[in-house]
């Protein structure tokens, strides 16, 4: 007798909370493990925001339920600080920007439709699309474009049942970010195409360098009506324990999504929504002071990454992710089997590049300190000469 469903069967873990999870219990244990596997910044949420909550909390109206959409203040506030000229009544607060991922793809898509993903893509993506009954269609890019996608490749992924296409820039896992001429040129496609778009813009502020964030209905305005724009606090203000994300976008398609919220979840907490509503509303010098950390880490972690042998890292412009080919490092292993081995011997916790769409590379998230990033990725350096071959 069959105990699980097919659908739910066929959905892999996260790999992404596997790794840290795996990092963490060996920590726990003891082990003097460095962890390069989760997307999280190790910096507390900063002191404003965790103030607001306390405030909240000692508040007995904020012990109810909220309207499903979020708080009226929160709603209001994400409507104002997006680019788009949208109201409240288009934005839904979730449970983390991952609720969005789910909730967007379950809105949009009937069995069979297809959905375009460029890879490599976070790892959330496709078993999203899949739960909600889609078909997703990796559209692969390399280093040489620095895993930025085209719209000749798109154009060669599409068929007649391309429903959606999937933006995330900057990316994770790859730390692209999209120029404002290639999102004219994609969103232009898209829209000729009657495609509906979902653009993931969670790490909007992490942008480095001269590279500048661009939202893709801002850019092809004709997108407006047809993109769910999803992001959330987790990464820009160091509040992923707080679960809040959004999403907004035209009125049909977000009516249809609180529907949908309003059974599964009802209302993020009540408190983390007073908290996100202090994140977005409030200074973002907390934020530059992060962002600066960042920086500073991912030209630390791309030079010596560089410096080993075998190991090929483009200089990400954005988010906290790089993603190196480790193609040369291999020596007939998989880049998962060299993930365990890396753990195994030098107690670094990285992500395969299996995770993400493309074997063959790792990521390595840099939201852990500078002398652990350093020290990190040394004994990788150390560890590659043993490796045999
Ligand atoms: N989108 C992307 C691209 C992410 O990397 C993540 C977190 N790893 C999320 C969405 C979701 O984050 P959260 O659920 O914490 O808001």
């Amino acid at each position: 007798m069959r105990r699980i469903s097919q659908r739910i069967s066929g959905i892999a873990e996260s790999a992404t909370l596997a790794v840290d999870a795996k990092a963490k219990a060996l920590r726990a244990a003891g082990r003097p493990v460095i962890g390069f596997g989760a997307g999280e910044p190790d910096f507390p949420t900063p002191d404003h925001i965790v103030e607001a909550a306390a405030e909240a909390c000692r508040d007995p109206r904020n012990h109810k339920y909220t309207p499903a959409g979020g708080q009226p203040a929160l709603r209001e506030a994400i409507a104002h600080a997006s680019a788009q000229p949208i109201d409240a009544g288009q934005v839904i607060v979730t449970n983390g920007g991952k609720q969005a991922v789910y909730q967007a793809f379950a809105t949009l898509l009937d069995p069979g439709d297809e959905v375009l993903i460029p890879a490599p893509y976070w790892t959330t993506y496709p078993e999203a699309v899949r739960l909600a009954g889609g078909v997703p269609v990796d559209v692969v890019t390399d280093e040489s474009t620095g895993y930025r996608v085209g719209v000749e490749q798109l154009e060669a992924a599409r068929t007649a049942r391309t429903r959606v296409l999937v933006m995330c820039s900057p990316s994770n896992p790859t730390g692209a970010v999209y120029s404002r001429e290639q999102l004219a040129e994609i969103g232009g496609w898209a829209a000729e195409n009657d495609l509906m778009v979902v653009t993931d813009e969670i790490y909007q502020h992490l942008v480095y360098g001269d590279a500048e964030f661009h939202s893709m209905p801002v850019v092809v305005p004709e997108l407006a009506d047809r993109t769910l724009v999803l992001s959330g606090v987790s990464k820009t203000f160091a509040m992923t324990g707080w679960r809040v994300g959004w999403m907004y976008g035209p009125r049909d398609l977000i009516g249809a999504a609180l529907n949908l919220q309003s059974h599964l979840t009802s209302n993020v907490c009540n408190i983390a929504q007073a908290a996100a509503l202090a994140a977005v509303t409030g200074d973002l010098s907390a934020v530059a002071r992060m962002r600066e950390a960042f920086d500073r880490r991912r030209r630390t972690i791309v030079e010596m990454l560089n410096a080993i042998p075998g190991v090929v890292c483009p200089e990400p412009q954005g988010a906290f992710y790089v993603y190196p080919s480790v193609k040369g490092l291999l020596r007939g292993r998989t880049s998962a089997e060299l993930a365990t081995f890396i753990l195994d011997e030098a107690e670094v916790a990285v992500v395969p590049g299996e995770a993400f769409g493309t074997p063959g590379y790792l990521r390595f998230s840099y939201a852990l300190s500078d002398a652990d990033l350093v020290e990190g990725i040394t004994r990788i350096q150390k560890l590659v000469p043993t490796m045999g071959g």
